[in-house]
């Protein structure tokens, strides 16, 4: 073609070497052909999938299936460019169900192999084969014999395109590439064997994977991820009616940790890669895993395909739908859920800042993060959609100081700066109301299994360890008691009167308008950590973060009633100790009158010495024989409670509460703990939070506030919040928005 001036012409290049190009896009290295092919043979109804390498793929990359096969008179054009029995009319690409089919596959091979295909339908007497070049039959279509089903042989991979096959370091690095996709289709399609094999004339020759026909997920998980990953697997399962999304897989639970986050994403069946869904995921489970730690999380996400970006070039794998903010975040809330359904089967481990039998007063406590800073991700800022503009965007000056923060350090409060100022902020009313439900696992909580208390064999009040079937019927106690053989949670089966009326109650009081409003709030930004901004609709709400999470832990108390898992202090409490400090302040309300502090010291420790048993089996409280606190529940994973409040929570434990009767008691004891628990304005005022000042100004994002975002507001969404919120300050409408645009219609 020459411009119209004709000064310069443009020469159409060749056309084999354009193709050449084109399929050297297409066909990036050995495993994008080996993927493109299984899939091939998986839409062929293949059901045993054999792949063999030399050299990595490059010499030699040949795939044998048990399909369909390919009929004879479809032999000459099926490495045509567009050739596809897949797809008619390009509306098909919107609407096929799975995105890699553009008839492209075959035929750049053939512009960059050699490539040869055998094949047999079941309806003819013998298999035919062929060969091919730059998409064309070279030669003629042969019978031959061979089983129904398809063989295809690549050979010479890129032998056109040297500057291609240079590039290729490492046969060893090409086969290791074919085997990450081998695994990954093989675990998808656990059921259906698939077998690669390494055939150089080496010491290294061998099968590389395997699983077998009929095979499991979770076997084939344990075969090609070992076992300790197979071993500690949990089951993701879930349809989203709204976004028509079918979310499944396995993922491990809190007590696998590996070193590299291994994340297999298959959408409407084909392997693919979406970043934003895994640093949400890798992020979730920051909470749950050790520092450095990571999960192995296998999904497989079915959507409507028009939701899809449909894919138009096969190498890229990374890929974007509609509704991704939502989509993200209700895949990442079936990955919580199942996760927590049986978080209670860990021990945590807390870092002590509590007096101690030597030392009466504190300890500097020792912080795990103050000498290296840990890491913030940015998708870690950001919970909901990216999109979404928070408060501290416009607080903090670059995202860089707010990567050299500390994260929140449950175990760095200071006790001494506890501030003793009366913690107005709850609201004792024991009417309220229940469970929350955003884990639909947890509701088998009341029906699933072993351990059942029967409120009639079993008076809960007086606390016989004898008759008391969880100490008599499991020789392990508190930190193994929920686990099964299979390191599985076992769920106690809690029956009590008591507790189910006040879960009950908890439905029964709850403000349907103000539980919308929290469940679907947009979070704007923490104001302290008693304070927060939440949007909803139109409407702006400064929210009491403190009431809230006073009432979460009150309703987590209720429904995972006896079934925590247990935050070990490092170092445990002496109660003495803990009541003479409670005694000394203020709100204690401590009197001459009521005799001498020592002496009430004392009976506090025997008193809940006494009640040790029975705070232990519910409450997860652990008291030792000596009398010190060695234990508290974990309510929220990844929260801790303000342990300064340790001493008034002892004191208020002996003092507040009603011993006398069952729902009395389990009432007051929920609320106690739960007044405990909460959020407190003094976490601002801790020690540790000064050297994370250090590194930047006071605008900087400090780690309570991602603590409040990240834990606190994601399980608040699904409070039942009880109508005594309604007018008691804890939630305030700051503005809505059409009231503004009147104020501005005004002006
Ligand atoms: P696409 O998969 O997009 O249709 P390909 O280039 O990958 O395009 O394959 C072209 C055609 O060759 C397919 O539509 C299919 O009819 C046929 N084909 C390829 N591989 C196999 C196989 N293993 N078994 C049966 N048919 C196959
Ligand atoms: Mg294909």
């Amino acid at each position: 073609t020459s411009v119209m001036s004709g000064e310069v012409v443009i020469k159409r290049l060749d056309e084999t070497v354009v193709n050449r190009i084109a399929a050297g896009e297409v066909i990036q290295r050995p495993a994008n052909a080996v993927k493109e092919m299984i899939e091939n043979c998986l839409d062929a109804g293949s059901t045993c999938i054999t792949v063999s390498l030399k050299s990595g793929g490059l010499k030699l990359l040949q795939i044998s299936d048990n399909g369909h096969g390919i009929r004879k008179e479809d032999m000459e054009i099926v490495c045509e460019r567009f050739t596809t029995s897949k797809l008619k009319e390009f509306d098909d690409l919107k609407s096929i169900a799975t995105f890699g089919f553009r008839g492209e596959a075959l035929a750049s091979i053939s512009h960059v192999a050699h490539l040869t295909i055998t094949t047999r339908t079941k309806d003819s007497k013998c298999a035919y084969k062929a060969s091919y070049l730059d998409s064309k039959l070279k030669g003629a279509v042969r019978p031959t014999a061979g089983n129904i089903g398809t063989q295809i042989t690549v050979e010479d991979l890129f032998y056109n395109v040297p500057t291609r096959r240079k590039a290729f370091k490492s046969a060893s690095e090409e086969h290791q590439k074919i085997a990450d996709v081998m695994t990954r289709y093989a675990l998808h399609n656990s059921g259906k064997s698939f077998t690669l094999r390494k055939m150089d004339q080496d010491v290294s020759a061998g099968v590389s994977v395997r699983t077998q026909l009929g095979s499991t997920h979770v076997t084939n998980i344990g075969t090609l991820f070992g076992s300790n990953v197979g071993k500690e697997v949990i089951q993701v399962d879930h349809f989203d009616p709204q976004l028509h999304l079918k979310i499944n897989g396995y993922v491990t639970n809190a007590n696998c940790s590996i070193k590299r986050f291994l994340f297999l994403l298959f959408i409407n069946n084909r392997l693919v890669e979406c970043t934003v869904l895994k640093k949400a995921l890798d992020s979730l489970y920051q909470t749950y895993l050790p520092k450095g730690g990571h999960p192995f999380v296998y999904l497989s996400l079915e959507m409507p395909a028009n939701n899809l970006d449909v894919n138009v070039h096969p190498t890229k794998h990374e890929v974007h739908f509609l509704h991704e903010g939502t989509v993200v975040e209700s895949v990442e809330k079936q990955v919580e859920a199942a996760l927590l359904s049986c978080d209670s089967s860990r021990t945590f481990y807390m870092q002590k800042l509590l007096p101690t039998a030597n030392t009466e007063t504190t300890q500097k406590p020792t912080t795990t993060s103050k000498d290296k800073p840990q890491r913030v991700y940015d998708h870690q800022l950001v919970r909901t959609d990216s999109k979404l503009q928070k408060l501290d965007a416009f607080l903090t000056n670059t995202r860089q100081e707010m990567e050299k923060t500390t994260t929140y350090d449950p175990v760095s409060h200071d006790p001494k700066s506890h501030d003793p100022k009366s913690h107005d902020s709850m609201s004792q009313d024991p009417k309220s109301h229940d469970s929350m439900s955003h884990d639909p696992k947890s509701h088998d909580s009341m029906s699933h299994d072993r351990k059942s208390h029967d409120p009639k064999s079993h008076d809960p009040m007086s606390h016989d360890p004898k008759s008391h079937d969880s100490k008599s019927h499991d020789p392990k106690s508190h930190d193994s008691k929920s686990l099964t053989a299979a390191g599985l949670p076992r769920r106690r089966q809690i029956q009590l009167t008591s507790v189910l009326q006040l879960s009950e109650e908890v439905k029964e009081k709850s403000h349907k308008e103000l539980c919308k409003v929290l469940h679907d709030h947009t979070f704007v930004g923490c104001v302290e950590p008693e304070l927060a901004l939440i949007q909803h609709e139109t409407k702006l709400h400064l929210v009491n973060t403190g009431n809230l999470s006073e009432e979460l832990f009150y309703q987590t108390l209720l429904k995972d009633f006896g079934n925590f898992a247990i935050y070990r202090l490092s170092e445990s409490a002496p109660i003495y100790e803990l009541a003479m400090l409670g005694l000394n302040l203020e709100e204690s309300g401590w009197t001459p009158a009521d005799g001498s502090k020592e002496n009430l010291a004392n009976y506090i420790v025997n008193f809940l010495g006494g009640k040790a048993e029975m705070l232990n089996d519910y409450f997860c409280i652990d008291i030792t024989k000596e009398g010190h606190i060695s234990g508290i529940p974990m309510l929220l994973k990844g929260y801790s409670p303000p342990l300064e409040g340790l001493p008034l929570f002892v004191m208020r434990l002996a003092t507040e509460v009603d011993w006398e009767e069952e729902k009395a008691c389990f009432n007051s004891v929920c609320r106690e703990i739960a007044r405990f628990y909460s959020l407190k304005n003094n976490l601002t005022n801790a020690e540790t939070f000064s050297d994370v000042k250090s590194v930047a100004n006071d605008n900087e994002w400090l780690p309570w506030k991602r603590m409040v975002e990240h834990t606190v507001m994601k399980s608040l969404r699904d409070l039942k919040v009880p109508t005594s919120m309604v007018d008691n300050g804890t939630f305030l409408q700051l503005a809505n928005l059409p009231d503004l645009y009147k104020v501005f219609e005004r002006c």
